[in-house]
């Protein structure tokens, strides 16, 4: 990698390469392609702050008003007022805005003040010498290599007709492109005649992306000329721990200045207030260095100094004669330079480019004015004048415009130049330390060097990532598995460079722990072990000796067996990653309607005006959160409401209605969700955040940018002249990424490090046996002080599970089945080991499961004391998906702290922290090991740590049949005969032979008068049943799609309308009964039709009480009397999809029902997997299956719709979590598979039921 950068320091002499002709590195052939040329513009767009003295005192410019909420800032939009955005929350591990799509920047404050963009306004900078010419941008074509020889064959354009050629010269020949790999030629092609249209990228012109979807950050591409492995390494395990104070200090004045530039003050008095503002919100930081805020203040202070001289010197609309701009790589003959900065564009703008692959988060992007001196000698010597956005780095360290500096800035040039549509041939660079501001001007060589590093890169990230060819491979799925497992780590090629092993550098390196245990993961071997070494380890022939001992001291304590460890979970975990990666290429590679139909976009959308009544409602609501103590906290930035373009036609997709279609509820997007907003193809995430409502016609977002409308219209008229004016449309995208794996493999890693967790890599990885102490008696329990009043109501089984926890010295394993009060036992357990003087972490899949615990341990202290829970509880995780009533155990809800020791003290003086763990989706991460839950595996290790929770006083003795025959092999007992008995009687119970509106609707079709499907279902002697809806008739009741979800039309009508029934006639209380769909978007259908009652003036809100409809994950924690679940798969093909045989998920469904359990659903689809054969074969046996008449699902619709008030869902509730992603493939025989065994071992059904009931 250096060589490839080899020519950064003498760039500024051009010195072309000639052009060269071997044989190609790279055999075979292939094919196909998609093309688009890249846009051209003229002109420079302003969206710009006026930073001059005019500033504090002048009104040619628009100030943005602004409000004082908590301790920040409000600004209120045209447009777009702010709202109630608990951005702290919901960036809750949101460091991630910097997570690209492999490779991170270094983390930067988020920041917590935006420049306001003041809508178009002549600038006031000079202009002399020749006009600007109109912009034209550099175009580029995406094209799909055919086949790689002396030239690369590549197809491009719609349906990959155009056949192209494209020859490679120079250092671009080693480029690794292969065949099927997407590459964008930067240039023009040639046309001729005779030939296919062809260009040549060459030293001294056009440019080669390869894999341009994958966006690598300037930064991280800047760090890569001393060591092109370091980079990978930190962005694939992100630890959190690399904080130093340079860093921190770095940090903290980069926001100082921000916040300068964009209020446009820099008084020492104000600048203090700032600071004073920043170390408020980086109390973090200085408590994870152990610094008290009086030091940092004092660090701070000295090295704000500067800010005031670079005010004086460089803020003003004309270069003054001090204002020299630096250019380090100038000879004393050629000509000065002096700067102005009139204006501020923009802050911490993130910015991608899929054109040069290529993102980065700039600090800020400034209008500058730069007058060019001739030297003595020439003539005439009148200064030259250029202006326009530069990229502006700040940059607190010392040394001065060093190559990682130039290679980033040089970098941000060419994002700047696409974000603002015109020419940017230099950025700058600002030292504090020296008042320096250095200018870095846009080389060819630099940047031919740079993006030839970034292919190198890309050319290894790409085997985690996978490759594009799915654009024209037809792999069948099987071959796809194996080769997403060999590509991701299982492999014969590596994905890391190669280490360098320089002693100087090494030992200095800040990810040498990772370094190192990767390269003993990935050469460890086992008699037993096939797979191919990646890496080698260092030694006395091939490296330093100092770092053959840094290897030994970094490794020697591994063992073969816990290399390959960590190899096989880190690799899972790249599968899961891989899917992320996939979705969020679909930004830019997948238009709007087409990626709206995979339910992960909302196309058409449009900025909603508010009404002055809403203004108004939006204005209390701010008020409200600002004064009460749970807004305190609270970051407010700017929040807009969306909604449907009028204009917008949803293209016709699976027979769905346009109002379907315009539905918002129909996606995979919730609120909570983090996203993206773009026009299209004008401006590409340009600005990112959340949602924070969502109803059918409406999507209400908080997000980090604020949206000029009329900015963004000048944009759009850079590249299409022909736009004066009218609809902005945007889209808004799920941004998937979010997060990454970054963390979970930073938490796997810390087990192996040399100094990690080695009592968890014994018990979890080798899995050593577990200590228990002496245990204490069950009855003792009820004598001991720290326990007796907390297991005084639990039964036997309930006593001995918290005694075996107690005497625990390493785990216990508690395997709480349906119905047993495990929620009981985790609630005292944690009251006893609080009171022991001891810590608990709660966690569970799911945030209601979480919740549900919380919420008991504060009924139970209510019910006693009325005065809450005794001890503190720290809840973390994204507000939006938190109960609101354990919000107040939440950072947001706490007083905000003022000082380190404040703020240690909430953050690590409450006993109890409640957050859920990482769920996996990926299928095959998910067969290939990810799904085994840790209970799982430990319990299957040692089933001596298990103890059971026996007896429930949840489900009448038919519904624990069936998870007892179908899982629990039997150990499952009714905790008595009351329990075991359990009938639903309805208040108002129907029939009798009374003229109820049953018989209304008898009279009408009399034939069903004798087998009336909802009076058999309403019976109590209806216990547990499964409703055949095939006997409706031959695809009556099919399922059906909208985009990529799943939906059953007339089992959801059959469902509410036996819910209507239920609640509506027969008197049963709404919180008595729940529906549960594994599918999402049948869970919003069923919604959807209950709602529609409401808006009818049917359903009238209790106070308390609602239909829940949820997801089987969300049902977790739940238990209703009636439970009626739809299970939507009904077709010809017998396809039953992954999520009906999920287990976990379907013994949760069917195990939240008390007295009666109702499962809908089509007998002769599910039958076709073997999973549920055995299901039907237990219901079958019993008799429990009733086949509907034909016509059931229309004769009683009349009656049900004409009345009932009692049936609603609150719209909150629409948000559904934690879904399963469809699309999955069938399970291949691979080399990380591993059986099921131990203390579940010869259970049919169970995968890993323990974990969802643990
Ligand atoms: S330890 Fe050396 S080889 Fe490894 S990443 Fe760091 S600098 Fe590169």
């Amino acid at each position: 990698m250096a060589g490839l950068l080899q020519g950064l320091d003498a760039s500024f002499e051009p010195a072309p390469l000639p052009a060269k002709s071997r044989p190609s590195p790279f055999p075979s052939r292939h094919h196909v392609s998609n093309a688009e040329a890249g846009p051209s513009t003229p002109g420079t767009t302003s969206k710009l702050i006026d930073l001059t003295n005019k500033a504090s005192t002048s009104s040619s410019y628009q100030t943005p008003k602004k409000q004082r909420i908590g301790n920040t800032t409000l600004q209120s939009e045209n447009g777009g007022p702010v709202a109630d955005v608990d951005m702290d929350e919901l960036l809750a591990g949101a460091e991630d805005w910097d997570f690209d799509d492999w490779v991170p920047s270094p983390k930067k404050p988020s920041p917590k003040k935006r420049s306001s963009v003041i809508p178009a306004q002549p600038t006031a900078k000079p202009r002399a010498g020749a006009e600007a010419k109109a912009f034209v941008p550099d175009p580029y074509t995406r094209c799909v290599v055919d086949a790689v020889g002396e030239q690369l064959d590549v197809r491009s354009g719609k349906d990959l007709k155009h056949q192209q050629v494209i020859y490679l010269q120079n250092d671009w020949y080693d480029t690794d492109v292969r065949p099927g790999d997407i590459v964008n030629a930067v240039g023009p092609f040639e046309h001729t005649s005779s030939a296919k249209p062809s260009i040549k990228i060459t030293s001294q012109s056009n440019l080669l992306i390869l894999h341009p979807d994958i966006l690598l950050t300037a930064t991280a591409l800047s760090n890569a000329p001393q060591c092109a492995r370091k980079p990978l390494l930190s962005s694939l395990v992100r630890a959190s721990n690399d904080i130093s104070p340079a860093l921190v200090w770095g940090n903290m004045l980069h926001e100082v200045m921000q916040n300068c530039l964009s209020e446009k003050r820099w008084e020492e008095e104000w600048i203090n207030e700032q600071i004073e503002e920043v170390l408020l919100n980086g109390l973090g930081m200085l408590l994870a260095l152990n610094v008290s805020i009086v030091t940092a203040r004092t660090e701070l202070r000295k090295r704000a100094i500067g800010l005031q001289i670079f005010k004086e010197r460089y803020i003003s609309d004309v270069p003054k004669p001090d204002a020299i701009l630096s250019d380090t790589r100038a000879r004393s003959s050629d000509s000065a330079a002096l700067l102005a900065i009139p204006q501020l564009h923009e802050i911490e703008e993130d910015i991608w480019s899929p054109k040069y692959g290529l993102k980065g988060k700039v600090d800020a992007t400034v209008e500058a004015v730069i007058a060019e001196t001739p030297p003595a000698s020439s003539s005439p010597s009148i200064p030259a004048i250029t202006s326009g956005p530069r990229p502006f780095e700040i940059k607190t360290g010392r040394s001065l415009a060093g190559l990682e500096h130039r290679a980033q800035t040089m970098l941000y040039t060419l994002l700047a130049s696409e974000r603002y549509g015109t020419d940017v041939p230099d950025g700058l660079l600002y030292y504090t330390q020296s008042d320096t501001v250095v200018r870095v001007p846009r080389s060819r060589n630099e940047i031919r060097g740079l993006i030839v590093a970034r292919n190198a890169l890309a050319g290894y990230m790409i085997k985690r990532v996978g490759r594009e060819g799915e654009f024209n491979r037809k792999r069948n799925k099987d071959e796809e598995e194996r080769k997403d497992i060999e590509e991701i780590g299982m492999g014969a090629e590596t994905f890391l460079p190669p280490p360098i092993d320089d002693e100087h550098a090494c030992k200095r390196c800040y990810t040498v722990d990772t370094c190192m245990l990767y390269r003993y993961a990935y050469s460890a071997k086992t008699s037993e072990t096939k797979l191919p070494m990646l890496e080698s380890p260092p030694t006395a022939s091939n490296a330093p000796e100092s770092l053959v001992n840094t290897y030994d001291l970094k490794t020697g304590h591994l063992t073969p067996e816990q290399g390959l460890f960590f190899r096989k979970w880190e690799t899972l975990l790249s599968l899961e990653e891989r899917d992320l990666v996939r979705f969020r290429r679909e930004l830019w590679t997948i238009g709007a309607g087409d990626r709206e139909k995979k339910g992960r976009c909302f196309a058409g959308m449009v900025v909603k005006p508010l009404t002055g009544v809403e203004q108004d409602a939006e204005k209390d609501e701010k008020n409200a959160a600002g004064s009460s103590p749970a807004g305190e906290g609270r970051v407010y930035k700017f929040s807009y409401t969306f909604v449907r373009s009028v204009k917008w036609a949803p293209s016709s997709q699976g027979g769905s209605s346009e109002s379907d279609q315009r539905n918002l509820l129909n996606g995979h997007l919730n609120v909570g969700d983090p996203i993206t907003v773009s026009v299209e193809p004008h401006l590409l995430a340009f600005a990112q955040g959340f949602i924070t409502d969502l109803t059918p016609v409406a999507v209400k977002l908080g997000i980090d940018h604020k949206v000029d409308l009329e900015w963004i219209r000048a944009r759009m008229r850079k590249d299409d002249p022909q736009f004066v004016a009218g609809e902005v449309v945007f889209r808004i995208d799920k941004d998937e990424l979010f997060g990454g794996m970054g963390r979970m493999r930073n938490n796997l890693a810390q087990l192996f490090y040399a100094n990690g967790d080695r009592k968890r890599l014994e018990l979890v990885v080798d899995l050593r046996k577990p200590l228990f102490s002496p245990s204490i008696p069950p009855e003792s329990l009820a004598i001991e002080s720290s326990s007796s009043q907390h297991v005084k109501n639990l039964n036997l089984s309930q006593k001995e599970a918290v005694s075996k926890v107690l005497s625990a010295e390493d785990y216990a394993l508690v395997l709480g089945m349906p119905g047993t009060g495990k929620t009981t036992v985790i609630s005292a357990l944690i009251k006893i080991l609080v009171a022991q003087g001891k810590t608990v972490l709660l966690t569970s899949y799911t945030h209601s499961a979480v919740d549900t615990i919380l919420r008991k341990l504060d009924d139970e202290a209510d019910d006693k004391s009325g005065a809450g829970l005794a001890f503190g509880v720290l809840r973390l995780g994204n507000l939006e998906k938190i109960h609101p009533d354990v919000r107040k155990y939440t950072l947001s809800a706490k007083r905000k702290a003022e000082t380190v020791e404040q703020l240690e003290a909430q953050w690590m003086g409450p006993p109890v922290v409640a957050a859920t763990c990482l769920s996996v989706k990926n299928p095959l991460a998910r067969r290939g090991g990810l799904e085994v839950s840790l209970f799982r595996r430990l319990s299957d290790a040692h089933p001596d740590s298990v103890v059971d929770l026996r007896e429930q006083y949840r489900m009448n003795e038919d519904i624990m049949a069936l998870s007892n025959k179908l899982i629990y092999s039997d150990r499952l007992k009714c905790g008595s005969a009351e329990v075991a008995n359990r009938k639903l009687v309805l208040p108002n119970a129907p029939g009798k032979g009374d003229l109820t509106w049953l018989d209304a609707s008898h009279r009408r079709q009399r034939a069903l008068e004798k087998n009336c499907w909802l009076a058999h279902l309403a019976s109590p002697e209806t216990t547990a049943v499964f409703v055949d809806t095939d006997s409706l008739g031959p695809g009556v009741a099919h399922d059906s799609r909208v985009g990529d979800l799943v939906q059953n039309e007339v089992e959801a009508e059959l469902v509410v309308q036996l819910v209507e029934a239920l609640v509506g006639k027969w008197g049963l209380k709404k919180k008595d009964v729940g529906v549960i769909s594994l599918y999402r978007q049948q869970v919003k259908l069923i919604k959807s039709l209950l709602l529609a009652g409401k808006s009818t003036g049917r359903a009238v809100e209790e106070e308390g009480e609602e239909v829940e409809v949820l997801t089987a994950d969300k049902s977790q924690g739940r238990d209703k009397e009636c439970v009626v679940v739809s299970m939507v798969r009904s077709n010809d093909h017998g396809q039953v999809g992954e999520l009906v045989k999920d287990w976990r998920r379907m013994n949760v469904s069917f195990t939240r029902a008390r007295s009666k359990l109702v499962i809908f659903g089509s007998r002769k689809t599910l039958k076709s997997d073997p999973l549920l054969a055995q299901f039907f074969e237990l219901m079958e046996g019993r008799g429990w299956v009733y086949e509907l008449p034909i016509g059931a699902h229309v004769v009683h619709k009349q009656d049900l719709e004409r009345d009932e008030e009692n049936v609603g869902v609150e719209e909150d509730d629409v948000c559904v979590v934690d879904e399963v992603v469809e699309g999955v493939r069938p399970v291949v025989e691979d080399q990380i598979l591993k059986k099921a065994a131990g203390v579940l071992k010869g259970r049919p059904i169970l995968q890993d039921l323990v974990s969802s009931e643990s």
